[in-house]
């Protein structure tokens, strides 16, 4: 980027107040009974899912929450991208408690869902009543917030995302108050992520950490979490994907993952996931799986924009991708080409073909994502017809 460009950058106003405190350290879940006491927890509700629970990790959170003194109600239901029925069931479990605080334990499907329910619970209605920014009227209760994946950054966000029930739409519903109080954040419980976890979670990281990097709100703010979140998740994913157990890079990745949550919170995100939620809707494609399938071929439709190009080229070169002396659309290239690298090392499949996508459902799938929400933030105005054009570029067999 250009020096002058720099400076006016430099000079745009900001108003930043983070919500989120964000605690991170390995075998830090051992302080999770101290940092309720300090939102004054008494009566927790406890919101995770099974898998979590078979891994040990509930038990434990349950066991430092009642040595700290409070009482526990575990929700242990929440299923892989939440509908409002699931959080209805949450609600419910919640309010035969009493509950005065909310854990969210795993994935970003328990942190929806425990933002989900603290909407209702605290504000009444349904989940629709608060699709979009800031409709809760009344406070909200504290929630902690604490992720086993690197990943979806959720617990530095204040939306929830949740399917409706019929249509598997989902519906983003954001609220400053929404967002966790405390994000804690111990790379040691996400070594207990499936193969197929990390993969797609972690690609998900590196696309947030891309998306916000050149989304029109983007912000000199946004900026920092993005290229650090960038940093982090491009050195750590292959370290990750073959080596499970390294806790040096699990803790990049969660951190990363954390940051670029942070920069979705202040830039929202672009045309991937737009691209991608109808992949889920229709076809069941995991959601960091759909992401990392159509984001190369989003990070070449970006780049035919300089502003955009630009950005994609000074993380690419930062990540030694790419040679500064080559042209930023060059570089962008090499950035695209090592997103598709990365699909392969994590074995996943990487044209829409391998997920059953046929040729004529494009029209269908590409009307949807022009209506997806996210799609208004992307740098290039993407219409129908692009929406349709990108989904091709990713159709046949590599
Ligand atoms: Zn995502």
């Amino acid at each position: 980027m250009p020096p002058e460009s720099n400076l006016a950058a430099a000079l745009a106003p900001l108003d930043y107040q983070p919500r989120t405190r964000v605690v991170f350290g390995v075998n830090s879940l051992e302080r999770v009974g101290e940092l309720a006491t300090s939102l004054s927890a008494k009566r927790v509700l406890l919101v995770t899912d099974r898998g979590i629970v078979a891994a040990g990790h509930a038990g434990r959170v349950q066991a430092l929450l009642e040595a700290a003194g409070m009482e526990v109600t575990c929700f242990e239901q929440v299923q892989e991208n939440p509908t409002t029925r699931c959080v209805e069931r949450c609600v419910e479990v919640a309010r035969g408690a009493a509950i005065d605080t909310i854990v969210g334990l795993g994935g970003g499907s328990s942190m929806d869902t425990a933002k989900g329910c603290n909407f209702i619970l605290t504000n009444g209605g349904q989940m629709k009543d608060y699709r979009g920014i800031g409709r809760a009227t009344r406070p909200m209760l504290p929630l902690l917030a604490i992720p086993t994946t690197g990943g979806t950054g959720s617990e530095c966000q204040s939306f929830a995302l949740i399917a409706d029930e019929q249509t598997h739409q989902k519906m983003a519903c954001g609220d400053p108050k929404a967002a966790a109080r405390i994000a804690l954040l111990d790379p040691a419980l996400t070594l207990s992520q499936p193969a197929r976890v990390t993969a797609c979670t972690g690609i998900d990281a590196l696309a947030h950490a891309l998306e916000t990097l050149v989304t029109k709100p983007r912000t000199p703010l946004s900026l920092i979490f993005s290229r650090e979140a960038f940093r982090l998740a491009i050195a750590g994913l292959p370290r990750v994907l073959a080596s499970p157990a390294d806790l040096e890079a699990r803790g990049w990745m969660l951190l990363g993952a954390a940051w670029a949550g942070t920069a979705i919170e202040n830039s929202m995100l672009g045309a991937a996931h737009a691209l991608a939620n109808p992949l889920t809707a229709h076809f069941g494609v995991v959601h960091g799986h759909a992401v990392g399938m159509m984001l190369p071929h989003v990070v070449r439709f970006n780049a035919r924009d300089p502003v955009a190009a630009r950005a994609y080229a000074e993380v690419s070169c930062a990540a030694q991708l790419a040679l500064p002396s080559e042209s930023p659309e060059a570089a962008a290239e090499r950035l695209a080409e090592r997103l598709e690298s990365l699909l392969d090392l994590a074995g996943l499949p990487r044209t829409l073909e391998h997920c059953g996508v046929k040729p004529n459902d494009l029209p269908r799938l590409a009307d949807e994502a022009a209506r997806q929400w996210t799609a208004q933030f992307n740098p290039r105005t993407v219409t129908a017809n692009d929406f349709q054009q990108l989904y091709t570029a990713a159709l046949p067999p590599a």
